[in-house]
């Protein structure tokens, strides 16, 4: 508690005020007027010629696929989104990636663009984005392998590990006319208005697999030798240039470090990036990782700016600008990569759905009010791979810019906000931003679960979105009662026009004997590490949660190492696709994690992360058992039956993390005193609660009040 307070003092509300009006709600043409004499981020806002484009900032955002682009109507609402964010400062966007033609798409609903008469949707993109001062290219994608339908091709009929089909060997035919396509997409973008495309050549797609010998296994023209391989790529390139001309900004997403066993070697990064420049291209931007390698990438745990060290290992061999990307979210993080001529640009996709107005914020001094993207991908990437709309967890508005509205109201009202955990900001800082006078009590730290969340290595990044809550319950004058538990005495006294309970979840204790055992102890102890954890460790669910536990466990028995060894990347690029052996865990701890179901454990963690998280703990040694009844705890251990035996689990420590209880004690005495409540986030529903749905909740009712 003592923190946030400290947090909250430290920033004086006239200051904000004074540093913000600048750059709040400011058109594109008025981003510079409340520029500081003395810019905090020289480097990030020292002007760039990209090809003919001026740019008063070295900030790109890059290509995120939203999910809008398959929606009927979806192309209007995708306008909103990115002209959005061109008013938020951002003078170049790169749209999610369009295939130049149906065997390309990445499932079968996803978007081409191949047709005069597709321009239109696309108009309402390069309009948004001009009228606000900015420019836009359109990323062009084939996915080659990696298409999810049976209709896919690739240079080899190789089956990627990720998709169900096994792509059909484009003939020699059909590689000059795939090149034909991507040049006819390229044109047409060039008719629908946009000031570039980015042509995309990493990440394990189409051009990818060309040039990578794992998945090229030809003897033709376009096979066999480095230089064959990469042909299809520099011909793209080339014949694009000779179509669009020279004043169309032409960018080349090169793959700089596969990731892969038999990846290129990084001679061969280089003489591609070279003829890449020589081809035609303007920029060259940074792609790390093929989609199939199980290297994590972009996820929180993945230290930020982990990977702008390939981008400045490149720079000496060309002579055009080259953007670095990946777990890049904050403007000091961009200020030192360019500062430190790492590169000439940096590629931010996520930070931009998190905070509409990073650039803006960061131009104006005011990154302390940044919504910081904390790389969850819960909201955008994990929606995308299941077919939803992408949002983000920390801006629920983003993707649903027409729909989730935070209007200044006419009639400001009241607001008694209970408990301020994610659900509770939510509410209290959108209600307090349209005009409303908001009351807020907590009883204990501000910041609710993201506070234990924090608190777990790989997931610092949540004490970020504490932080910018803080910062706006600050600038909005929000009346924070810090401390302070909410009576309902306390609550009719202040005559409310709405009341908010936020009042969260409490662990559940489960029902099993023996239960108030010394050795056990809830998740929010082992956690905050209120109680020592001992050698040998049971986990009673394996949950989200559970998972954290896990996590915190093995990252405090390790010996210290670093995470490039950890995940066996090859910083010095001595192996083929900078891949070399994962260093051993060795665990000093015995970990075994417990749940009834019969289920794989963590089945229900992000599509996009569970996968880091179960590779993490089973690499470690953590030991899962599904399908367990828990009988009863004693000195002895936990007894369970497990395939129909009885056992006993030895155990110095039981740590119990069995789901939550909502905790709505107030509800009923606020009813009975004829005080209605709004009841949201775990408070309304704890059953698969989570961060995302508990700030949605937060926001919309925020929104309706
Ligand atoms: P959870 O994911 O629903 O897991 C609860 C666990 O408790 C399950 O393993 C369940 O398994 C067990 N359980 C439930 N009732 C029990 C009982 N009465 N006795 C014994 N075991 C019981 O909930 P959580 O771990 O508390 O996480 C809360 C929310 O945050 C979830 O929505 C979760 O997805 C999210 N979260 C996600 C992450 C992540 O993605 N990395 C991390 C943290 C939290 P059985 O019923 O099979 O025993
Ligand atoms: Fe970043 Fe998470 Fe939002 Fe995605 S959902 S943009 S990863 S904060």
């Amino acid at each position: 508690m003592k923190k946030n307070r400290q947090a909250l003092a430290h920033y004086s509300r006239d200051w904000l005020r004074n540093q913000s009006q600048s750059g709040r709600d400011s058109p594109a043409q008025s981003r510079y007027n409340g520029c500081m004499t003395e810019p905090a981020y020289p480097h990030l806002f020292t002007p760039l010629q990209l090809g003919g484009l001026q740019l008063g900032s070295r900030v790109l955002m890059g290509s995120m696929h939203t999910g809008l682009e398959e929606m009927r109507g979806g192309y209007k609402k995708l306008a909103a989104f990115y002209g959005e964010r061109a008013r938020g400062g951002v003078e170049l966007i790169v749209t999610g990636g369009i295939s130049p033609d149906f065997r390309g798409r990445l499932a079968l609903p996803t978007s081409q663009l191949s047709w005069r008469w597709q321009l239109g949707k696309h108009r309402y993109l390069t309009d948004a984005v001009h009228d606000a001062g900015s420019h836009i290219c359109l990323q062009i994608l084939h996915a080659g392998r990696y298409a999810m339908h049976p209709f896919s091709v690739a240079p080899s009929a190789i089956r990627a590990p990720i998709s169900r089909f096994t792509p059909k060997a484009l003939s020699d035919a059909g590689v000059r006319r795939s090149i034909r396509h991507f040049v006819n997409t390229a044109q047409l973008a060039q008719q629908a208005g946009y000031d570039g495309v980015e042509i995309m050549g990493s990440e394990g797609y189409l051009i990818n697999q060309f040039i990578s010998a794992h998945t090229n296994q030809r003897n033709d023209a376009w096979g066999g030798s480095f230089e064959r391989r990469m042909h299809f790529a520099v011909e793209i390139v080339r014949c694009t240039r000779e179509a669009v001309g020279k004043d169309f900004l032409l960018m080349f997403r090169l793959s700089m470090l596969d990731l892969l066993q038999d990846g290129c070697s990084w001679e061969e990064v280089v003489q591609l990036a070279q003829a890449i420049e020589q081809a035609g291209a303007d920029v060259i931007n940074t792609g790390i990782g093929w989609h199939e390698v199980r290297i994590p990438t972009i996820a929180a745990s993945v230290p930020r700016a982990a990977f702008t060290w390939v981008t400045a290992k490149l720079k000496p061999h060309v002579s055009i600008p080259l953007i670095t990307s990946n777990r890049i979210n904050m403007p000091d993080v961009a200020e030192q990569i360019l500062a430190e001529g790492e590169a000439d640009m940096v590629s931010m996709a996520r930070p931009f759905l998190a905070d509409a107005e990073w650039v803006n914020k960061a131009r104006a001094q005011q990154s302390e009010r940044i919504n910081t993207c904390i790389a969850c991908n819960q909201g955008c990437l994990d929606h995308v791979f299941q077919a939803k709309r992408a949002t983000c967890l920390v801006n629920p508005r983003a993707g649903y810019e027409t729909e989730l509205v935070y209007e200044k109201t006419a009639t400001p009202k009241t607001v008694v906000v209970v408990g301020l955990g994610p659900a509770g900001l939510s509410a209290a800082s959108i209600a307090a931003s349209r005009g409303h006078r908001v009351i807020a009590f907590e009883a204990g730290d501000i910041g609710g679960q993201f506070n234990l969340a924090s608190k777990i290595p790989g997931k610092q990044e949540f004490a970020e979105t504490v932080r910018y809550y803080l910062q706006q319950l600050k600038y909005y004058d929000v009346d924070v009662r810090a401390n302070t538990a909410a009576s309902v005495d306390v609550i009719v006294r202040l005559q409310p026009d709405a009341v908010v309970l936020a009042t969260g979840v409490t662990p559940r204790t489960p029902d099993i004997e023996g239960i108030d055992h010394p050795s056990v102890m809830s998740y929010v102890e082992a956690i905050n590490g209120d109680r020592a954890v001992g050698d040998n460790v049971l986990i009673i669910g394996a949950g989200g949660i559970g998972f954290d536990v896990a996590t915190l466990l093995v990252e405090q028995s390790l010996p210290q190492h670093d995470w490039y060894s950890q995940w066996g990347v090859d910083t010095q690029y001595r192996h083929r696709g900078g891949v070399t052996s994962p260093l051993p865990l060795q665990l000093s701890r015995r970990i075994t994690m417990l749940q009834r179901k019969t289920g794989k454990p963590g089945a229900h963690l992000g599509k996009t992360t569970g996968w880091i998280h179960r590779m993490t703990l089973r690499r470690a040694g953590v030991q899962f058992v599904s399908g367990v009844r828990y009988l009863k705890i004693d000195d002895a251990g936990l007894h369970v039956t497990h395939e129909s035996e009885t056992k006993v689990l030895a155990a110095d420590s039981i740590i119990t993390c069995a789901g939550q209880l909502s905790n709505r004690t107030l509800l009923d005495a606020l009813q009975q005193a004829g005080c209605e409540a709004h009841v949201i986030g775990g408070a309304n529903r704890a059953a698969e609660i989570d961060a995302e749905r508990a700030i949605r909740e937060g926001a919309e009712l925020g929104a309706s009040l």
